[in-house]
């Protein structure tokens, strides 16, 4: 449905957005992510034409939207700030773009009143907006960005603002809404656990391009890159170099570790001698004082250097042989006991060899 091709945008010397190519389906919640610089606003601005790129050409339903004003597209954006009207109630602001639109009053009262539903506000219709909380007023502004139907809505951080509970409950609401309104969402975000929760796919951005385009599950599990394995959730990365290729897996050698399996993405074209990264969730990891030997596993003798407890979990950071340091999560799920080890702690830690994954 839209489709960005070789995009580029570039400030002075500087290079924000380097041939960016992107291809969002009808319906999808869409996710650009990158941490701050990466180039996410600038390319939401040239989506809803606030700005014009340099380079490359912008699709929208098959046709160039490249040379239309913002008005001209039927793409709404709503901020992290809310940019709602205050001398204007709830139904006021909703019914802004209906009335400039020229839209009949009773059609207008109608159409408020079904966005409000949606939004789950309709008992606010004649507030105003520092009568409302934060949450509450970015409902308002997403119900009067959805009202006249755009193809497609672009949100820029709109949770920021927000406190990390109510951050949660609107996550959860903008699910159900996308899904209410089957409207295309491109949501900008540099915050990874909100880009896992709510989108259908990801665009990871790094320094004005695109590192990976997936689903959340397969960002995570299978990174293509030392970037993308880094900046989603928390990962072990080891250097690594690859010693022989099989069918199912590689042979790598880990300087203090040894030689060991692990595997890769098919789309991963890695060859003897080539330097790579295994990288390592914290949850993959089995973690006691002695383990039973796995077929199929990595395992390490090692010692508790630092821990972290997080509540649900505790991070364990292990020293293994020469120096090499390896992040393990626990949970914390035993009653009345809140951690198995201390620092100093003699461990055994294993992992299979489909949890050590290899990037380039
Ligand atoms: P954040 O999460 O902090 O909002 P972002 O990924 O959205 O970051 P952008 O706002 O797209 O980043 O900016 C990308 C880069 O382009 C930044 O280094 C920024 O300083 C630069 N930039 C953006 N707009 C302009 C401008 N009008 N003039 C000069 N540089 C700009």
């Amino acid at each position: 449905m839209l489709e960005i091709i070789d995009v580029s945008r570039r400030f002075g010397d500087f290079v924000a957005l380097n041939k960016v190519n992107l291809h969002i389906q009808s319906g999808e919640f869409f996710t650009l992510l990158g941490p701050s610089g990466c180039g996410k606003t600038t390319l939401l601005r040239l989506i809803a034409g606030f700005d014009q790129a340099d380079q490359g050409e912008i699709l929208l339903d098959g046709k160039s939207i490249t040379a239309l004003t913002p008005e001209q597209r039927p793409i709404h954006t709503v901020f992290q700030s809310y940019a709602l009207f205050p001398h204007m109630t709830v139904a006021e602001n909703i019914g802004f773009p209906l009335r400039m639109a020229n839209i009949a009053k009773p059609d207008i009262d109608l159409m408020v009143r079904s966005i409000l539903e949606d939004v789950r506000l309709p008992d606010k219709i004649n507030h105003y907006p520092d009568e409302l909380s934060g949450g509450q007023k970015q409902r308002i502004a997403i119900a009067r960005a959805l009202v006249n139907r755009p193809r497609l809505l672009l949100l820029d951080e709109p949770l920021s603002a927000l406190d990390a509970k109510l951050r949660e409950q609107m996550q959860i609401e903008l699910i159900n809404l996308q899904k209410e309104v089957g409207i295309t969402f491109v949501y900008v975000t540099h915050d990874q656990g909100e880009a896992l929760a709510l989108s259908h796919r990801i665009a990871v951005m790094n320094k004005g391009e695109i590192s990976q385009i997936d689903e959340p599950s397969i960002l995570y599990s299978c990174p293509d890159n030392r970037f993308v394995a880094d900046f989603i959730g928390h990962c072990n990365l080891l250097d690594a170099t690859v010693i022989s290729v099989g069918d199912q897996n590689l042979r790598i050698s880990i300087q203090g570790l040894g030689e060991l399996d692990a595997c890769t993405n098919p789309e991963i074209t890695l060859s003897p001698g080539d330097s790579c990264a295994l990288t390592l969730r914290p949850e993959k990891i089995r973690l006691a004082a002695q383990l039973d030997a796995a077929a199929g596993e990595a395992q390490f003798n090692g010692r508790v250097h630092d821990m972290l407890y997080l509540g649900d979990v505790t991070v364990y950071i292990i020293e293994l042989a020469n120096g090499v340091l390896i992040e393990a999560m626990l949970a914390n799920d035993a009653p009345g006991r809140t951690r198995l080890f201390d620092s100093g702690d003699a461990v055994q830690i294993a992992w299979r060899t489909d949890a050590g994954h290899l990037v380039p």
